[in-house]
């Protein structure tokens, strides 16, 4: 086979519905939205270092002391000039949701505790008001997905503010496709709303990278022994039902 007809096998062959494919042309005018410092290395690996702009939300949390300090001296140290920390308050709402009886809501999702839930409803606003003037001109954004990956309520807050400001400023979000045993449950009332955008290659030198400027501030807050899989999916909002045609890969986490 002469080498010519080879790279038209292979190009063809990658195009195929379901195998990873690179054909994703818009990251020049592309965003990547995240809630805290590290998620972007940990559940955006593919896209971190190839969109034109990388939005991280928050910076120090109530509930932990130091970390907001640790996360400022990482920002500082970033290797990305592409990215911008909004340093807005964390809304320290991991601890407050009925995981057995999730419930969406307007800015989110149902938080138990009431100082939490206030937090985190002031969140959504400031949240809403910044990146609505920060994602003008963009065409598209990647963030969390509605079900917060794992299960993080910040990470279902800053889907949904996205989700907002995209049908209001007209770009296309593109969820993230991890999961979890814990929240499952909640990602079963939106999965059928959703279809593949794009499946790309995750970067796992870069994912190293900036994992290395986390680890040395002491603000990675993942697993220490974390690598990213070898493909990340991202998802859209499909304008037609589903069929049993039809599947959505999803990355699977263990948090229960
Ligand atoms: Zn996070």
């Amino acid at each position: 086979m002469l080498d010519a007809e080879r790279v038209v096998r292979l190009d063809a062959h990658v195009d195929e519905p379901g195998l990873t494919s690179m054909s994703f042309d818009r990251f020049a005018s592309a965003a990547l939205v995240v809630a805290h410092p590290d998620d972007e290395a940990l559940w955006f690996s593919s896209v971190v270092g190839r969109v034109k702009r990388v939005i991280i939300a928050y910076e120090a949390c109530d509930a932990l002391p130091g970390l907001g300090q640790a996360r400022h001296a990482a920002s500082e140290a970033y290797p990305l000039a592409s990215a911008l920390f909004l340093r807005r308050p964390e809304p320290c709402s991991l601890w407050h949701v009925d995981w057995a009886n999730p419930q969406s809501t307007d800015y989110g999702m149902a938080l138990n505790q009431p100082e939490a839930e206030a937090r985190y409803r002031d969140a959504y606003a400031g949240l809403v008001d910044e990146l609505g003037s920060l994602l003008g001109g963009i065409s598209d954004v990647f963030t969390h997905n509605p079900w917060g990956e794992y299960g993080h309520p910040d990470h279902v807050q800053v889907s949904r503010v996205v989700t907002t400001l995209g049908k209001r400023l007209g770009f296309r979000t593109h969820f993230s496709n991890y999961v979890a045993p814990r929240s499952m449950r909640f990602a079963s009332n939106f999965i059928l709303e959703l279809k593949k955008s794009v499946a790309l290659e995750s970067d796992h030198t870069l994912a190293d990278r900036l994992k290395g400027v986390y680890v040395e501030h002491g603000c990675w807050t993942w697993h220490a022994d974390y690598t990213p899989p070898e493909t990340e999916a991202f998802l859209v909002h499909a304008e037609h039902a589903p069929t049993e045609a039809d599947s959505v890969p999803l990355n699977c986490l263990m948090t229960t």
